[in-house]
């Protein structure tokens, strides 16, 4: 099952059941039970927007092996666990904008996201994929200078406005533990994986993440990145004005941001 989120020509945003090139409206949250409202939209007649609006976006460091050992870092003994700023979430149909404050080194990195479906706590990992509803591609956008260079920690360089664009749409039934990832950069491929090269499966995230907070419905959870980003390449390689980010993801689908400049 394919949900996206959506705003109509009349203004209406709404959750809806993809089914082709046709939008099948939901009434309330898909997570709640999908409902269809017996109203049908063309996508091409829509603008499809960030297929959830998360209370929180958790964050993974480090957690794919090839990427772990091209920035140089050992293998994390626990999962590495930041937060971005929910303001910075985006969706499918908008563009990446380099910020004013950090507008040079600005990084793409492809990542599964996994959106919660029911409120969850202390959540054994046997159990942990029952609590997921679903999952999209997500590009955790990061400013290098900011995020490496100036500040102690990843708040700032993450959490720039636009940089967590989700998307196309939430899709339910894919393994997680076995998808490929891919991003490509005006069609040139950078990043090219698979999920089982994680250090930390999806199961032990909503685990871990379920320990330090409850997990509200709509949550997401960036599972971190695989080797490819611009910054470990020789040389190094950031987003301009007018690129094409990628994310493809197996079994989901493709999300596309262009880039733009602030102001
Ligand atoms: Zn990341």
């Amino acid at each position: 099952m394919k949900i996206a989120r959506f705003r109509t020509s009349a203004g209406e945003e709404r959750y809806g059941l993809l089914d082709g090139e046709r939008l099948k409206a939901i009434d309330g949250f898909p997570w709640d039970g999908p409902r269809t409202m017996g109203r049908e939209y063309a996508v091409g007649d829509v603008r499809l927007l960030a297929p959830v609006e998360p209370p929180d976006v958790f964050a993974i460091g480090l957690n794919y092996r090839a990427h772990a050992e091209e920035t140089g870092a050992n293998y994390p003994p626990a999962p590495v666990i930041f937060l971005k700023a929910t303001s910075a979430v985006i969706g499918p149909q908008d563009s990446v904008v380099l910020p004013a404050m950090a507008p040079d080194e600005v990084d793409y990195e492809a990542e599964l996201a996994i959106v919660i479906g029911r409120a969850s706590r202390n959540v054994p990992e046997s159990d942990a994929l029952d609590c997921v509803f679903g999952y999209t591609c997500g590009n955790d956008v990061s400013a290098r200078d900011a995020q490496l260079r100036y500040d102690v920690q990843w708040a700032r360089g993450k959490s720039f406005d636009t940089f967590c664009p989700i998307g196309p749409w939430i899709e339910t039934e894919i393994d997680p533990d076995s998808a490929d990832i891919t991003l490509r950069l005006n069609g040139r491929t950078m990043q090219s994986s698979n999920t089982s090269d994680m250090v930390f499966s999806c199961r032990k995230l909503v685990s871990y993440c379920s320990q330090i907070a409850t997990l509200r419905p709509g949550t997401v959870i960036m599972t971190g990145t695989p080797s490819g980003v611009g910054f470990a390449r020789k040389p190094p390689v950031f987003l301009r004005e007018g690129d094409t980010v990628e994310v493809e993801i197996g079994g989901i689908g493709v999300l596309r941001n262009v880039v733009a400049k602030e102001g």
